[in-house]
């Protein structure tokens, strides 16, 4: 089965379709072709080309476009690395080896005063760092964050296979 690649307005890729649906939405005039490449489609009377990256006219709203967020996915994004003070599992801290165990999810902002579980507002610290930022925020604390917490960017797409030249520049693959 041929795929093109649907973008978003923005360029942020969307999903895989089909030729044919991509056909479908270049007649209705939703998309416009997004690179040179294109798929051959044999009509009755004529061959069609079809581009391999297609890009939405309109910006559509995609909710939830980021990674779910999950404790487990916060630990994973941080790699099981405190965020204040760089210890990571295998370190030693006050003679001891930590492990995977002895991290937690700091909130930057206190659940206590209002904070939530986002993508932002979580990081990996160890349980020392934890019990010594406590109920305040890092500025309070007077404690850094080393990087800053953000929403790790997902591609919806099954990339199993060959993924076409025409796509790495919108898949960062
Ligand atoms: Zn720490």
């Amino acid at each position: 089965m041929e795929r093109v690649l649907l973008l978003n307005a923005s360029y942020e890729p969307l999903c895989v379709v089909t030729t044919r649906r991509a056909l479908t939405l270049l007649l209705k005039g939703r998309v416009e072709a997004a690179c040179r490449d294109s798929l051959e489609m044999h009509g009755v009377s004529h061959t069609l080309r079809i581009p391999t990256v297609v890009r939405l006219r309109r910006y559509i709203n995609v909710p939830q476009r980021g990674a779910r967020w999950s404790r487990h996915a916060v630990f994973q994004r941080d790699n099981h690395t405190c965020v204040y003070c760089g210890i990571r599992t295998g370190g030693k801290q006050r003679g001891k080896v930590l492990s995977r165990g002895d991290f937690t999810i700091d909130h930057v902002l206190p659940i206590s005063r209002g904070g939530k579980n986002t993508w932002t507002n979580t990081v990996c610290a160890c349980a020392t760092c934890n019990q010594r930022k406590g109920n305040r925020t890092p500025h309070e604390a007077n404690m850094k964050l080393s990087w800053e917490p953000k929403t790790p960017r997902v591609t919806y797409l099954v990339a199993s296979g060959e993924i076409p030249a025409s796509w790495k520049v919108y898949l960062e693959v």
